[in-house]
Formats: C-alpha cells, structure tokens, sequence
C-alpha cells in the first residue's frame, strides 16, 4: 500500500509501541508516525524495575529502549504525557484526556496493562496509603526504592515473578523481607512444583520470611501509612512498606468500547492485526491464537511483545512476516538467570536434568512423549536448544531426558506444526 500521506498512529510508548514505530518505518510505512503514550519519559525497559535498577545498579539512562535521535532517525514523532481516552473507528480519530483529539489513518494500539490493586478490609478504593506500592512504571519503582532503606521492613505479597525479584532485590539493599503467597507454593501459575521449591528454597537461604498457603486478611492503617499487614490466620506482621505483585489488568477500556477487544484484551492475528482493517493492537493487551498450543492466549513478556510489534510494522510496511514464536520469558533473582520457553499448562511429568542443588539445571514438561515447555535454570544452552525445538512440534524421549551423558540435542525431535486457518 502507498502510505507516504498517511498517519500511523501508535498508543502506549512501552515495549511494543517503541519496536512499531521503528520496524514499520524500517518495512517501508512512508507516512508520518506518531508515537503517543501516557508516562513522562522516553520508552524504557520495564524488566529492570523488578532487578537491577531497584538494586541500584542501572541509571535512568541505561533503562532507555532507545536514545532520543534513533526517533529522529526513524522520523518518529514522540509524544508523552498523553492520554487516550477514546476511539471513533467511523471518523479514525482518537480522543485525548486533554479534550484534543487526533486523526489516523492506521491506528496500533500497544496500551499493556497496570497492576492488580489489592483489595482487603482496612484499605478505602481510591485512596492508596503512601506506604502501599505497585510495580509497573518508572515512577512505581522510584516509589519503591526511595523507601526501601537497609532494615526497613517490606512485605511483598505475591510470589509470582515481579513479588520474587523485588524480594531478591531489597534483600540485597539490606531490608528486611517477609512474602505472602496465597498459593501454596511460589510462581504456582508459571512453574512445576520442582521450580517453585528450588526458589523457595533461594529466597529462604537468602533471608526473606517466606510464607506460602497465607492470605491477607486485612491492614491497619495509621494516617496515610500502612502500619501492620494481618493475615487470615491472625498473624499481624508491622510494616514500613508493602509492595503487591497481583498480576495485571489489560488496559483495553477504550478498545472494549470500540468494539475490536473482550474482557481478556484485544484479539490479533499472526500479523497483529485487529478486525478493524485500520487498527493493529500488539504487546500485553493482546489475545492471540497460537498455533503451537492450539488456543487462544495472552502473553506478558517483552519478546512477544517485541514479535508482534515487528510483525505488525512488517504488515504496515507492505513486507507482512507473521508471528509464530514459541512464548519465553526470562527471571533474574540472587545471580540465578531462570529462561522458560513453551507453556507447561496441563503437562503430565516433570523431568528433571541436572541437580537443583548445584544451581544450575533444567526442568522439561511433558505430555505423553511431547514437550509441552521448560525451564532452565543458570543452562542457557539447555535453553536455547529446547526453545528452538519448541518452535515446533516437538517430541522427547522422555526416558533418557534426565541422563546427563546424553547430549540434549539427540534426545529433541521437531516435526512442524500445521497451522489451522486464523
Ligand atoms: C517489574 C516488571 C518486571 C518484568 N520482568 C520481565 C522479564 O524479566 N522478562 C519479560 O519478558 N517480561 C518482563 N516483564 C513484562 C514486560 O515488561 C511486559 O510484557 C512488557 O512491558 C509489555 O510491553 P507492552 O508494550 O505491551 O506494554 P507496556 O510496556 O506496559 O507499555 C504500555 C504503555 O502504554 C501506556 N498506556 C496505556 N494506556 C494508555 C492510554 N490510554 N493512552 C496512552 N498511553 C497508554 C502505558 O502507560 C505504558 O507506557 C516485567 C514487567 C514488570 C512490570
């Protein structure tokens, strides 16, 4: 298509919306590009919030995606502290917080989403103790690491991802950690029970209170501050800060309204497509069909937000490239580099490679003789190999998985998936 006097419109500068801009002026899009998002800044790594800029050991500038002139470069007009509120698809115009409204031609929406806020007796919805913290943005982290002092008492409550790294994180800052997890392990939703005992195992050694299987019941809250945290089972714990790390909601309101997104987010094909022919919708906020697993899913993780920003900028270009992958994800806690690849949901048998106890080793899901995912803790040799065959089909033999002296390539078989018509 000829787009030199079209607009391109991107909502959201975070992960997906930054990679769109950039890859669909690198497939071919001529018109101008807009990239509008609601933060301060220039878009920047989220992952490190959780790691290695909450221990301190990044600046503001070594978060950025990209520097101010690769927008230049890319003729990318940048536009931050903007909100959209709206969309009109029969008019393409977008409205803004601001009361303005703006006009496209193509319109890619890249809003990701915002955390879960905890909901317990003791605290009034809409008014957040100054002490109650929640990790998404910038901001939420600067929030965070000004009140995490060595000693300072933090209770995190939630043992997926974000709640172990920010415990791995203050404990390395010298504060003094307590977690909560409803469920009755660690990272219940994402790994086998192996992966949650070895990281329970971690953040025990490493000091933090770790308790599983507990609820919170309420907080008592003097003046603006959280004070106690009490769970169900009576427990009172004071606090000096409280970090909740209860997932996330998928900010597709204006989508919903719009018609082109459901409850769970915005569904696109393998190109990021929409069913609106003038919008593509990329990142978090998207449900997508996967081929490999046969269902529909929604994947939080910067590459498969980078893979569908790129496919959509390759189908804006005129130079379509679907999105295929296989969903993977990374965690850094304690030096350990944890890599996971595919989806374990609904797998049969865990098998192991490798001794948890030497801190380094692999866990492999399978379902009969298919390798549904696996983790892959401080091998990413392991890793690679297996996310490669995952892209796949892929079949195991599983008997002879957990020998050592078997290189893991002869025991990793890929035959290609038939992809159903999308
Ligand atoms: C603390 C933390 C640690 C993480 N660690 C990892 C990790 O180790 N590995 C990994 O793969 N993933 C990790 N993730 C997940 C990863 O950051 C997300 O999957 C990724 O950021 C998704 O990118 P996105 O562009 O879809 O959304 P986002 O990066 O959330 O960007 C969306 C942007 O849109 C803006 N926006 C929303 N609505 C509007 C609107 N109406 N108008 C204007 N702007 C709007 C938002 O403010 C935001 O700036 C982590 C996430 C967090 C929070």
């Amino acid at each position: 298509m000829e787009t030199s006097d079209q607009h391109l419109l991107i909502v959201g500068a975070g992960h997906a919306g930054s990679e769109l801009a950039v890859s669909a002026r690198q497939n071919g899009w001529a018109g101008r590009i807009t990239l509008l998002g609601d933060e301060p800044a220039l878009p920047y790594h989220r992952p490190p919030l959780s790691k290695a800029w909450l221990a301190g050991q990044v600046d503001e500038d070594g978060l950025l995606l990209r520097p101010r002139s690769a927008y230049e470069t890319a003729r990318v007009e940048l536009v931050s502290g903007a909100r959209m509120e709206a969309i009109d698809r029969a008019n393409r115009r977008i409205a803004l917080a601001d009361g303005t409204s703006m006009a496209y031609d193509k319109l890619a929406l890249c809003t990701g989403g915002r955390p879960r806020p905890l909901s317990c007796a003791g605290l009034v919805p809409g008014a957040r103790p100054r002490n109650l913290h929640y990790l998404r943005t910038m901001a939420d982290a600067e929030g965070i690491r000004a009140q995490l002092t060595p000693g300072a008492r933090v209770l995190i409550i939630g043992g997926g991802y974000v709640g172990l790294e920010v415990a791995a994180s203050a404990r390395g800052l010298g504060a003094e950690v307590t977690l909560l997890e409803l469920q009755d392990r660690v990272l219940a939703r994402v790994a086998g029970p192996e992966v949650s005992a070895f990281y329970e195992r971690v953040h025990r050694a490493a000091g933090v209170d770790l308790r599983t299987g507990t609820q919170v019941a309420s907080v008592e809250v003097d003046g603006d501050a959280i004070r106690a945290v009490v769970c169900r089972d009576g427990t009172r714990l004071p606090v000096d800060l409280v970090v909740a790390g209860l997932g996330m909601l998928v900010n597709v309101e204006a989508a919903r309204v719009a018609g082109i997104a459901e409850e769970g987010g915005i569904p696109v094909d393998e190109l990021s497509r929409t069913r609106d022919p003038h919008i593509v919708a990329a990142g978090d906020c998207t449900l997508q069909f996967n081929s490999l697993y046969g269902r529909e899913l929604r994947i939080e993780s910067v590459p498969n937000a980078l893979e569908q920003a790129r496919a959509a900028g390759s189908w804006l270009g005129g130079k379509p490239k679907p999105h295929r992958a296989v969903p993977w994800f990374w965690s850094d806690q304690y030096g350990l580099k944890l890599q996971m690849a595919g989806l374990s949901q609904g797998y049969e048998r865990c098998v192991l490679r490798g001794d948890p106890d030497t801190r380094s080793f692999s866990a492999f899901y399978v379902d009969g003789e298919r390798l549904l995912a696996m983790d892959a803790v401080n091998r990413p040799a392991d890793f690679m190999l297996a996310k490669r065959a995952l892209a796949q089909v892929c079949t195991v033999d599983v008997e002879r998985l957990a020998d050592e002296a078997v290189p893991l390539k002869e025991l990793l078989h890929s035959a290609p998936v038939v992809a159903p018509a999308i």
